[in-house]
């Protein structure tokens, strides 16, 4: 999709908060801790090439969750190490191996699917993916590990890595946590052979158990200046939110006692009142039920009324603001703000899911 630069609707990225949220963590945990920017889903919607270009002198590598995404920052010029965290088609390793990128080996099947498939295994760069409780994708035993590990080796593969993730780590109970972490280190202290690199930690691993780093850390939500945990836990250290969304009054207008606005007419003003309409909707992942919700015009937090369109949002306004009066939906207004955070309490998610949503159609700005 192209994005629509001719309509006031647009996603600014602070360059310098994400430096500073790298930073901050970095000094936080053990000097000799390699760093893995997490970028997937196009740098969790701030714009997948810059983020990675402003973060290329501090960072030691990438993480991205399939091969299309590690090409874009291949064809972008992005030369360091690049870890695909999901499964790779094995039809497609030749091309993982021209582009020097390392994969995730998660099953012995997939190892012998690999030998079907490409003829240069001693070419691939792996990491193995240890199931140690999140469920998804990796080996469940040690046993498994063993057995995949004599395979890998017959073969020749450079195992770069080994790792494993939390279900938990963004949350105040520690049981499950701590149960992942007994069985990794155990798998770990028991391998017949250790890869060079060990690492457990995502962001919220690092932020709230940064005894457990390895050593190396993958981070992603916090790059982006964002609380894993949403509001459940508070941060060690302050971290900047780096996106923030912005739009402008398009329409203005008073309308009357018992007048509606919008789809199914869900609105009907109790008396004479100011709508404005923002040229934002679910199309640009301003979901639908924002309704009832709020935006920030000149420092007044004002509701969004009727049903949000594809393309179109409108709110209650206090007093009559011109047209091109600025509208923002996530960040700082006057004194106030919103974050991903509030917004995600109010549509029952995350803030992780509040960013990626954030559609093409919405072009991102650069600044710093
Ligand atoms: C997405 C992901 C991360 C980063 O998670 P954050 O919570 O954003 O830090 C790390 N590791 C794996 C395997 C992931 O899928």
């Amino acid at each position: 999709m192209i994005s629509s630069i001719h309509r006031p609707t647009v996603a600014t990225v602070d360059l310098q908060a994400i430096k500073s949220n790298v930073k901050s963590l970095q000094e936080h945990i053990p000097a000799k801790t390699k760093t893995y920017a997490v970028v997937k889903a196009n740098a969790y919607g701030h714009g997948v090439v810059k983020v990675a270009q402003c973060l290329a002198d501090q960072v030691d590598a990438y993480c991205v969750s399939n091969l299309d995404e590690a090409l874009e920052l291949r064809q972008a010029g992005i030369d360091k190490e690049i870890l695909i965290l999901g499964v790779t088609s094995a039809q497609a390793l030749d091309l993982a191996i021209q582009n020097q990128l390392t994969l995730t080996v998660a099953s012995l099947e997939w190892w012998q699917e690999a030998r079907r498939f490409c003829g240069q295994l001693d070419q691939l760069h792996l990491h193995i993916k240890v199931d140690s409780g999140m469920g998804r994708i990796g080996l469940r035993s040690l046993e498994e590990a063993e057995q995949l590990l004599v395979e890998l080796r017959k073969d020749g593969a450079q195992i770069d890595g080994i790792f494993t993730h939390f279900a938990t780590a963004d949350e105040a109970n520690p049981s499950k946590f701590n149960s992942q972490l007994a069985f990794f280190k155990d798998l770990i202290a028991n391998l017949s052979y250790k890869p060079a690199l060990v690492h457990a930690s995502n962001s919220a691993t690092s932020l709230w158990h940064s005894e457990t780093i390895f050593n190396a850390v993958r981070i992603g939500i916090l790059i982006y200046g964002l609380n894993p945990s949403g509001k459940e836990l508070s941060l060690p250290y302050p971290l900047k939110p780096a996106l923030s969304l912005e739009s402008q009054l398009v329409h203005v207008k008073e309308i009357e006692k018992g007048e509606t606005v919008g789809y199914g007419a869900t609105y009907k003003a109790q008396d004479k009142q100011y709508v404005g309409t923002l040229p934002i909707g679910y199309a640009d992942g301003w979901t639908r039920d924002m309704q009832g919700f709020h935006v920030l015009v000149e420092g007044h937090y004002c509701e969004i009324i009727g049903r949000v369109s594809m393309d179109q949002t409108t709110i209650a306004l206090p007093e009559k603001f011109p047209i091109g009066t600025k509208v923002t939906l996530i960040g700082q207004n006057a004194s106030k703000s919103i974050s991903a955070t509030d917004i995600a309490q109010k549509r029952g998610t995350i803030n992780y899911e509040v960013l990626c949503l954030l559609s093409d159609r919405i072009p991102r700005k650069y600044f710093n």
